[in-house]
Parts: structure tokens; C-alpha cells; sequence
């Protein structure tokens, strides 16, 4: 079963598009959990569930009563209609939890195609893990793949975090990719080069973005200045994570 957590009309706040008009689809399910980024939400049945600053839509057993199951394509089409689109061909932004749990489910697929053919460029947020068949589903070349993988902050394992075919056959087939690492101010001291260099060997041509872990506004501030000097000395890009610096821990924005 396919699983939509929530939408909303917005700018894109992070990576190489910051700033565009777009609508987000967050879908529900992830195939990790990265309780190493220490935010913690509450559950309605009390319970504080450790995750990332979207665990509401990674950890089914507290949140997925509020996950609204999808039955066919037209219902995640007619979310379009919800909104005043200044124009037919905003960029629609999947992401999640991980929007690529679903990349062989047939409804998904025929959403993709038909936002494809309405004209509207597609981009995934998504932590490069889970391959693609990109023949079988040719529609996932015409998409951007913001590939957000995983570091050892997450405290992810290794094996399950980075998957170089899988990265490698992204950067290859798709319509374009970007690496984009959330990165915190103490990791940076930890040998952190090396660790982003052993992701971006599998495709070495693809552009860093790196972005101030946290999943509040004070947590971003604190790690933003580190930040900008460790891309400056290593020559990747400083990407802000603008929907949390100005909307703080609101949702749906
Ligand atoms: S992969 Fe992304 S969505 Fe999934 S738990 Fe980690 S940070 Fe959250």
C-alpha cells in the first residue's frame, strides 16, 4: 500500500533549487530509521519516537494512523487541484520518509508519468539506497534525484547507508543528481572528508551540496558557520535549509 503523509505548496528551502515554487508529496515509509540525528517527536499515544526531523512520516508503528492510503493515481493527482498553482508546471518534489520504497508500485508510477506528460519537473529527496530499474520505468529518467545519503551521523550501518551501484546507475540514468549531506558542526572534526569521498568516488562528477544538520532553527544556526568554512576549505557547496530557518519546526511548510 501506498502511503501520503501530507502535501503543501512551498519553496523548495534546500540543495540546488532552494527557492523554487514547489509542491511537496511526503510519502510514508522509509527503509531507515538514523536515530543518530536526535530528533525526537511525540507520538498521540505519548510515546517520544528518536528519529529524524521527519519520523512522523518514517516510523509506522506510532504515526502511520495518519498516513492516508492511496488507492489509485487520480487521488494524488487531485491534490494539484487543492491548490492555486500560479502556473501548470510547478515542480513537484517527492519525499518523505523515502519516496523510493515505492519505485516498482504500479500507482506510483502512473502519478510519475502523468505529472510527466502535465509537464511539471519531478524531483526526488532521497537517501540513495534503494536501486531503480530504470528501463523497466523509463519515466525515472526524465526525473532529479537529490541523492541525500546517508553519513555515520545518522548511525546507519555502512552497508545499508551506501550502495555505490545504486548511486552510480542514478547519476548515469536520470535527467540530473546532486549529492546533498546534512552535516553537523562536531561530525566535521571526525574525519568527515574522507567519509563524504568515499560517497562521491561513485560519481565523481556529480555536485555536493552540504546543509546544517539539525531539525530546528537553533540547531541549523548553531551549525551553519562550521559548516560554510569546512565547504569553503573543501570546495563543495553550502546549501541552506531555508523551510527550517524560517518556519523553525512547523510542518507543512
Ligand atoms: S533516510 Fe531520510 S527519511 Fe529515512 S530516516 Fe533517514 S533522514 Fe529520515
Amino acid at each position: 500500500m501506498l502511503y501520503l503523509v501530507e502535501h503543501f505548496y512551498s519553496i523548495q528551502g534546500e540543495g540546488r533549487y532552494t527557492g523554487t515554487p514547489s509542491l511537496f508529496f511526503r510519502f510514508g515509509g522509509c527503509n531507515m530509521k538514523c536515530e543518530g540525528f536526535g530528533c525526537e517527536e511525540l507520538a498521540p499515544d505519548g510515546t517520544k519516537v528518536l528519529g529524524c526531523d521527519t519520523v512522523y512520516a518514517v516510523n509506522k508503528e506510532h504515526f502511520s494512523h495518519s498516513w492516508i492510503p492511496i488507492k489509485n493515481s487520480d487521488e494524488l493527482l487531485a491534490v494539484l487541484d487543492q491548490y492555486e498553482l500560479p502556473q501548470n508546471k510547478v515542480d513537484i518534489v517527492l519525499t518523505g520518509g523515502e519516496p523510493l520504497i515505492y519505485a516498482s508500485d504500479e500507482i506510483f508510477i502512473e502519478f510519475l508519468e502523468s505529472l510527466h506528460k502535465m509537464g511539471h519537473l519531478i524531483t526526488f529527496e532521497t537517501n540513495g539506497s534503494l536501486s531503480i530499474n530504470f528501463e523497466k520505468y523509463p519515466i525515472y529518467k526524465e526525473c532529479i534525484f537529490a541523492l541525500s545519503v546517508k553519513l555515520s551521523n545518522s548511525n546507519e550501518p555502512l552497508k545499508k547507508r551506501v550502495n555505490g551501484d545504486v548511486i552510480y546507475s542514478i547519476a548515469k540514468n536520470s535527467k540530473e543528481a546532486f549529492f546533498k549531506f546534512s552535516i553537523d558542526a562536531d561530525s566535521i572534526n571526525l574525519g568527515l572528508e574522507d567519509e563524504i569521498d568515499s560517497i562521491t568516488m561513485h560519481s565523481p562528477k556529480t555536485k555536493v551540496y552540504c546543509m546544517p544538520l539539525g531539525g530546528d532553527k537553533q540547531e541549523v544556526e548553531a551549525n551553519t558557520e562550521p559548516l560554510i568554512e569546512f565547504c569553503k576549505a573543501k570546495g563543495y557547496n553550502f546549501s541552506d535549509r531555508l523551510h527550517i530557518r524560517i518556519w523553525d519546526k512547523n510542518k507543512g511548510v
